[in-house]
């Protein structure tokens, strides 16, 4: 086993590190309080290379591995998940069908999304389908030349801000669900109002409806009726991805709250010098730490080709469940400061929540994670 970094994933953290520190640390607040898509940011991240880390150079990609991808998704975080949680969404499910099933047309999309000159949202949920995917209702009839789509999706990342749109849907000839890519422009899609919520608000959610949509051919992404065989491809990776978000936002409260504890004097000392204190930074540190290494060992089984379904699930589940605990810990660091709008404690406890439901919720992984034990 070997737990070092190599070169290279030493530079694309050092990289992310350097940019989050100068660019999106003095903007986060910002981002939040003003519940709004940070486009300048994600045009900087994409011209990072950030949303082609994961693609082939001859995709227009870098062809990064899982580990270097994860270090900069965990760096991202920890500046605004707000950001990390839009480009991460740009990187992955909202282009990969695009790449993996698409045609040339739909093929010039996915190259403007990897600069960040387009936007791209995964429609998957319904008011009435959440966890249960195959409970969905959007339907899309076949015709002889395309398709007429018909439907209603909800929290939709970037959707009030998007171009284009990857789409699961039921059709009448096919068992299974079906993707399909919908440019945000045709007549008929519609973007409903921006969903307010507690945390992550720059990175804006809407619903969207699809009324008598008429699609081409060559816009359904793959075989009718293979949309979760399509998606079970990148679900390890999402949850990797969810798992990284999830630590990024524990480092920064960890890190304010250690600087915190270490200058706050009470009773003639800082407050780091209390047993009660300290014992908080070692479950926090503990957390933190474990989550890290379970994670890029569930991301460097992937890379190596290993079987890391199980393994991904436990990070997501570990580091997101942790990740709301070290934020609760370090907000009690904080006392009234923790509370405050002013100090961005509050942000990342809020934050954090967002964690423990995208990638699927701790209770759908567990069960998840206790059906591969069975077998
Ligand atoms: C900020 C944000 C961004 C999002 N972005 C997107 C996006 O871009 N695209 C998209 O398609 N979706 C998106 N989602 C939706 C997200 O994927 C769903 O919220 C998630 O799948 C859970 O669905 P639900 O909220 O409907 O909860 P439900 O599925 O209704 O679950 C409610 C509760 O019941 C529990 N539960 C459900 N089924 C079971 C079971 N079988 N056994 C035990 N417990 C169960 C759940 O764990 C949960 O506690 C986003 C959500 C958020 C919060």
């Amino acid at each position: 086993m070997n737990f070092e970094l190599s070169e290279i994933q030493q530079q694309i953290q050092q990289t992310f590190k350097d940019f989050v520190d100068r660019r999106v640390m003095p903007n986060a607040q910002a981002i939040d309080e003003n519940h709004e898509f940070p486009r300048e940011l994600f045009k900087e991240v994409g011209d990072l290379g950030f949303f082609g880390m994961r693609y082939s150079e001859a995709d227009g990609g870098t062809n990064m591995d899982i580990v270097s991808y994860t270090l900069a998704v965990i760096e991202l975080s920890r500046g605004s998940l707000s950001l990390a949680a839009a480009c991460t969404m740009q990187s992955l499910m909202a282009t990969y069908f695009l790449n993996r099933l698409g045609d040339a047309e739909v093929k010039s999309y996915f190259s403007a999304a990897l600069k960040g000159d387009m936007v791209g949202g995964i429609c998957m949920t319904e008011p009435n389908a959440g966890s249960d995917l195959f409970g969905i209702q959007s339907k899309a009839q076949v015709l002889e030349d395309g398709f007429i789509l018909e439907g209603q999706k909800t929290w939709v990342t970037s959707a009030p801000v998007a171009d284009f749109f990857t789409v699961l849907a039921k059709t009448d000839t096919a068992e299974g669900l079906s993707i399909f890519f919908v440019p945000a422009k045709l007549e008929g899609v519609k973007v409903g109002k921006t969903i307010e919520k507690l945390g992550v608000r720059g990175s804006v959610t809407s619903e969207v409806f699809f009324d008598n949509v008429k699609l081409p051919k060559n816009y359904l992404l793959g075989k009718l009726g293979d949309g979760t065989k399509y998606l079970s491809e990148i679900l390890a990776e999402i949850r990797i991805m969810t798992a990284a978000l999830a630590i990024g936002v524990a480092t920064a409260a960890y890190e304010d709250a250690l600087q915190y504890a270490k200058a706050r004097k009470q009773f003639g000392q800082p407050i780091y010098k209390f047993q009660a204190v300290k014992m908080k930074f070692a479950e926090m540190a503990v957390q933190l730490e474990t989550s890290k290494l379970y994670t890029l060992y569930a991301a460097s089984l992937s890379d190596n080709n290993k079987s890391r379904k199980k393994e991904a699930m436990i990070a997501k589940l570990y580091a997101s469940e942790c990740a709301n605990s070290i934020c609760d810990n370090a907000s009690r660091v904080l006392a009234s400061y923790g509370y405050a709008n002013d100090y961005p404690l509050q942000r990342y406890l809020r934050d954090a929540r967002f964690t423990l439901i995208g990638g699927g919720t701790s209770e759908i992984l567990k069960i998840n994670i206790a059906k591969e034990l069975e077998q």
